[in-house]
């Protein structure tokens, strides 16, 4: 029965409570505990029923209740005082003032005429888009590692006061619920989310309608409602097409995260870049800045151009130069198959306007998304889009920023790949989301409050050294019980769930033992994670878990395992249901215990409650890797392969590594060596510091790893720092050159756009005419030498070019490596109309070094000389001084013009 009219009814509250009201639609009571343990205070139960959720539990919660706090005094006091954290949280944000107005003091854009009178800060919007935000349980807007990095930038964002708005989807069904059936294979199960009684505003029009945007599919237009979350002071806006007048399907569009079929796919991609443009374009808000977090939201960047074109009448390549100059683009994905790809049919077909209206062609069109244009078969890559619709581009680690670097070498030919335009910002965590509250406690005392955000140089880090061994040690315990205690109550509550025997149930009160080493693993279960890689010698580690060493059963170890599989992963669940057939054998079955439906909230228990946190991925595929971190930040040593974050923590005060970093062809070979390399880190480190106790029972050692892992990790891998980074590096520069490329009527970009086409023009007509050098074959490290090159611009002038020495050492292979480039000083034209440019360098290496030179294109509002694409290097022939190779009978590439043994 369909209803004739809804109503959203709202929990009534006395007036003393409706401060309940602000303090439960703000998400800061994630992470603020004297605001959850007022709900808790408010229904107890109720407060777990609702799966921590204080919208739903206002609206539930008997009127008798309410009535009954509204007359206690303690509870009043206490929510008052919460209302006044929140209030007080809300004004206090001063990390963005401080870092922008000064920058914008300091470093006035060069070449820019004179400010408009509002400083741009105060303008400053940046846009934060992603297919997932994992902020907390009862929001299931997430799948995994990508969503609650995105959920942790934002309030990273609230935290540190910057002008950040978030755009997603608001899924119906969200990510799935895991239960597993009794052969231990997992069952998806897609419950419904209730918006109306979640942390959730629908946006309105000021006469009270709904706020809708609607976005062009083939032959209709698709509605979508405006959700927000508020986060700190930072919006939440989520699009939901499940709305008429809508057809079933386009209903369906916002129903699944990561769920249905290509078409659905590309329906959300559209909705999300599209539909989000739109969004905050209704919304009044203007971005100056926008990040792509990872390519599904990469459409933005066309209906932007798409603006531009049809709104201020620019062409396509203007543009494309104000989008791109203002466009942030963080990559996840380490491996090809990991990547984004649409058939260029479907993308012709629901995209084909835009080519229209940008005058390309349908293969210049789809040019925009492949790494060669001219493979005409070749998919489209989101990934692809994002890069070339960028003019910041990050990986999310230093190993995975060069593993990102020679994968999409490509788009940059002739360039070395060290100086392909992808940096790195390394991942972080939400310290005050990560940490367990009586731990958060015990740094705010013994470190004071601004733990959370400091950085590595605070003298604050080395205060973790006062903690008493003792009292972190019991803190620590405690969080194992806890952990224990809820494993045991969420097994026996899934086995009642299956109809499960009484024995079973009463089983599981038996699970794991709150004394004993606990490692802990859960992630996704891809398969490169490796879940089962612990299970590969199966004697090997049954020794390990009941110990048979010499101390005969006291150093026992046990493991507690989560994680869901993708809905289409069979391998990934095969992985599962090897964990649980592992655990039914009798003698392991409490020792091995897999916690059912993974989540925030089983995750935040266990990286405080276990004592090390074991990782296993294939490197390099885990690109960043966060629930590390989130152990670290609680004090928990790291047991992993060097790969993602871990290659570049100090593993080896913080943690153990497991192999050396090595990559490996043969992965049956690979698995053997890990495995083994694990058993004997368990056997030979893990285990014997864990249980070398003293008089009063302390781990010493293991008690002063946990403090290297906290105070050498937390301020690190934290999104403060992260999102610090993203805004001094990515949106700052990109807002500057936004406001810079639209002042004027765009007259900036469509300079820019003229000057790109002009370079294009005559790029090729460019010679290296002549590369004289001032010493012979044989120099002294130090010994300086003169360079003078003679080139002829042809219709370019020396103000569209950089010409840059380029010297390094050469490699076996003949190649320069590391090369540093050395801009050389243009010195006017000889009489031929030839440009002439010298500079002089000497060597710091002896060895057998190598030179080149190079021409980049050069302009004042380029956001970097890369961007064209455009390096000419030099040839060998070209060199007018041809000095041999030193008779060591290397053949060189074009690249190294000259090769010279330096000695000391
Ligand atoms: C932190 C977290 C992740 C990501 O963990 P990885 O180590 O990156 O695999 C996934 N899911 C949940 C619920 C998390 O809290």
């Amino acid at each position: 029965m369909k209803p004739i009219r809804t109503f959203n009814v709202s929990p009534s509250l006395p007036k003393r409570l409706e401060p309940l009201r602000k303090l439960a639609y703000n998400l800061h009571w994630d992470w603020n505990f004297d605001t959850t343990d007022l709900f808790r205070r408010l229904d107890r139960d109720l407060w777990e029923s609702s799966r921590y959720n204080p919208v739903l539990m206002l609206g539930t919660i008997s009127q008798e209740r309410l009535r009954e706090v509204a007359e206690d005094e303690g509870f009043l006091a206490q929510m008052d005082r919460a209302a006044q954290q929140l209030e007080g949280y809300l004004t206090e944000r001063t990390w963005y003032r401080k870092h922008r107005d000064r920058k914008l003091t300091s470093e006035k854009p060069k070449e820019i005429p004179a400010s408009p009178s509002t400083p741009p800060s105060s303008k400053d919007c940046y846009a934060y888009f992603s297919a997932e935000f994992g902020l907390t349980s009862c929001l299931p807007i997430y799948s995994g590692g990508l969503g609650v990095l995105a959920g942790d930038h934002l309030k990273s964002a609230s935290d540190l006061g910057l002008p950040l708005v978030g755009v997603g989807l608001l899924y119906q069904e969200g990510y799935f619920a895991q239960y597993l059936n009794a052969d231990g294979w997992q069952q998806e199960r897609y419950p419904i989310n209730d918006f109306y009684n979640m942390p959730l505003h629908l946006e309105r029009n000021p006469d009270g309608s709904e706020l809708r945007i609607s976005v062009d599919y083939p032959g209709r237009e698709v509605f979508a409602r405006v959700w927000r979350v508020q986060i700190g002071t930072v919006p939440l806006y989520l699009l939901d097409t499940n709305i008429e007048p809508n057809n079933q399907y386009d209903q369906d569009i916002t129903d699944q995260l990561y769920g249905g079929d290509i078409d659905v796919r590309i329906h959300q991609e559209i909705m999300l870049g599209i539909g989000g443009v739109r969004m905050l374009k209704a919304l009044g808000l203007h971005p100056t800045a926008y990040h792509m977090n990872e390519g599904h939201s990469a459409f933005l960047a066309l209906e932007r151009i798409r603006m531009m074109i049809q709104e201020s009448g620019l062409t396509f390549a203007e543009a494309k130069q104000v989008a791109q100059s203002s466009q942030v683009f963080t990559t996840h994905t380490p491996v090809p198959a990991g990547i984004d790809l649409f058939p260029p049919e479907k993308i012709t077909y629901y995209l084909g306007r835009y080519a229209n209206t940008f005058g390309l062609s349908k293969e210049e069109f789809l040019s925009l998304g492949r790494e060669n244009s001219g493979d005409l078969a070749a998919p489209f890559s989101m990934a692809i889009l994002a890069l070339k619709m960028a003019s910041f581009v990050n990986g999310v680690s230093r190993l995975h920023g060069a593993v990102s670097r020679s994968m999409f070498q490509n788009l940059w030919p002739n360039l070395p790949v060290i100086e392909v335009p992808i940096t790195s910002i390394t991942n972080g965590v939400h310290a005050r989301s990560c940490v367990a509250k009586p731990t958060q406690e015990l740094y705010d005392r013994y470190l004071g409050p601004s733990w959370s955000q400091a950085t590595t140089d605070s003298p604050l880090w080395e205060r973790v050294n006062s903690i008493p061994d003792e009292e972190l040690w019991r803190n620590h315990e405690r969080q194992r019980s806890e952990l224990v205690v809820f494993v045991r109550d969420r097994l026996q509550r899934s086995l009642r769930d299956r109809g499960a025997s009484v024995t079973e149930i009463a089983e599981a009160q038996e699970v794991l033992d709150p004394s004993v080493l606990t490692i802990g693993f859960a992630r996704r279960f891809a398969t490169y994670k490796r879940a089962t890689l612990f299970l590969r010698d199966l004697e090997r580690i049954k020794q390990i878990l009941h110990d048979s060493s010499q101390a005969g059963g006291k150093r026992r170890v046990q493991f507690v395992i989560a994680g869901k599989a993708h809905p289409k992963d069979i391998p990934g669940k095969e992985l599962i249901r090897q964990i649980i057939h592992f655990t039914r054998d009798e003698a392991l079955s409490r020792s091995v215990v897999f916690i059912p439906n993974y989540d925030i909230h089983v995750s935040r228990l266990m990286v405080a409650g276990c004592d090390i946190w074991l990782n296993t991925p294939r490197r390099p595929r885990e690109a960043s890797g966060t629930s590390g971190m989130k152990a670290a930040m609680n004090g928990l040593p790291n047991l992993s392969v060097l790969d993602g974050w871990w290659d570049e923590a100090d593993y080896v005060r913080t943690g153990w590594p497991i192999g050396h970093g090595e990559d490996y062809d043969d992965l049956e070979y690979q698995d053997e060596v890990e495995a083994n390399a694990l058993y004997d880190l368990i056997e030979q480190e893990v285990v014997p510091l864990f249980y070398t106790r003293d008089d009063e029972d302390l781990p010493r050692g293991w008690v002063s790893k946990m403090k290297d892992a906290i105070r050498l990790n937390c301020p690190l891998f934290n999104t403060a720092r992260m999102v610090g980074e993203y805004a001094l590096r990515g949106y700052f520069p990109a807002s500057d050159r936004y406001f810079n490329m639209i002042q004027d009527q765009y007259s900036p970009a469509k300079l820019l756009a003229h000057w790109q086409t002009h370079l294009f023009d005559h790029w090729y007509d460019i010679r290296i005419e002549d590369i004289k050098i001032s010493e012979p074959a044989e120099i002294k490290v130090n010994q300086e030498i003169a360079v003078k090159a003679k080139i002829s611009l042809g219709a370019l002038t020396d103000e569209d070019v950089r010409v840059e020495l380029y010297q390094g050492s050469v490699s076996a292979t003949g190649e320069i490596t590391n090369g540093v480039p050395v801009t050389m000083v243009y010195q006017g034209q000889d009489s031929q109309g030839n440009s002439l440019y010298t500079v002089n360098i000497s060597y710091t290496n002896s060895g057998l070094q190598g030179l080149s030179l190079r021409v980049l294109p050069s302009h004042d509002y380029l956001s970097s000389p890369y961007e064209p694409g455009l390096v000419l290097w030099a040839e060998p022939e070209k060199v007018s001084i041809n000095l041999q190779s030193n008779g060591n009978g290397h053949v060189l590439e074009p690249e190294a013009v000259m090769t010279e043994a330096v000695t000391h």
